[in-house]
């Protein structure tokens, strides 16, 4: 197994930090500008996380809802064809009997962060009842900042992940073979040779790597926004 660390870059003064820092890194900028002009609505820091590899530190404006952050984690990290999603609170299945009405299974997606966050509460997240992706949401912090221009503020998520081809082991792998189980990272050239033992990968089980907790997953091949962070990472 290759050893992989999660890092992440700073909105606000670009400096790469280890994943496990970057809440309170983020907490000593937004305290300081929460300082500098106050305003009367609040903005939450939310940790989006999959696993200790993935992670998005987003800010977001109270009167957002679920549903516009159910938007934003498909655009950057999820959308492959269009399948169900949910939110529940950590530990608990909110949606009684939801499933004769799939749109508002799990807590209602029309509640805005407000309501949802009060007291701090955790919440777990489902994109596609098939193959699921599950991503955990918790609140690190709130603040008086005015977010008017962007409801959901990007402040650092995790860097493309230094995965190596497992052919080489030297270049960074591109693509993933979806039927073979073991050695399956791939960089340009390698995946040439791989087309060549593997009928399948030739066919259609190569997928591109992307920086998403959704890779390999469905038809999933990237993300809509932030692309410039979406692809392999450059050694
Ligand atoms: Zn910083
Ligand atoms: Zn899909
Ligand atoms: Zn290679
Ligand atoms: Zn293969």
């Amino acid at each position: 197994m290759q050893k992989l660390k999660a890092e992440g870059v700073c909105l606000y003064c670009k400096e790469t930090k280890a994943g496990a820092g970057i809440s309170r890194h983020l907490t000593s900028h937004l305290k300081k500008i929460e300082q500098e002009k106050a305003v009367k609505k609040t903005a939450y820091h939310l940790k989006v996380s999959a696993g200790s590899l993935y992670f998005l530190h987003l800010l977001v404006h109270e009167n957002l809802t679920l549903s516009d952050l159910d938007n934003y984690l498909r655009a950057i990290w999820l959308e492959c064809c269009g399948h169900m999603s949910s939110f529940d609170y950590k530990g608990q299945r909110t949606g009684g009997g939801g499933w004769f009405d799939e749109e508002e299974f799990g807590i209602k997606q029309g509640k805005t962060f407000k309501s949802v966050f009060k007291g701090g509460k955790k919440l777990t997240y489902e994109y596609d009842f098939g193959s699921t992706t599950r991503l955990d949401i918790q609140v690190v912090n709130e603040y008086r900042i005015d977010l008017t221009e962007a409801g959901i503020l990007l402040l650092s998520r995790n860097e493309p992940l230094k995965l190596l081809c497992s052919n080489c082991g030297e270049k960074p792998a591109a693509s993933l073979c979806s039927v073979c189980y073991e050695d399956n990272l791939f960089c340009a050239d390698c995946a040439e040779t791989h087309e060549e033992e593997c009928e399948d990968f030739a066919d259609y089980a190569a997928v591109s790597i992307v920086n998403s907790p959704r890779t390999g997953v469905c038809a999933y091949d990237g993300g809509m926004i932030d692309t410039e962070r979406d692809g392999v990472w450059q050694k």
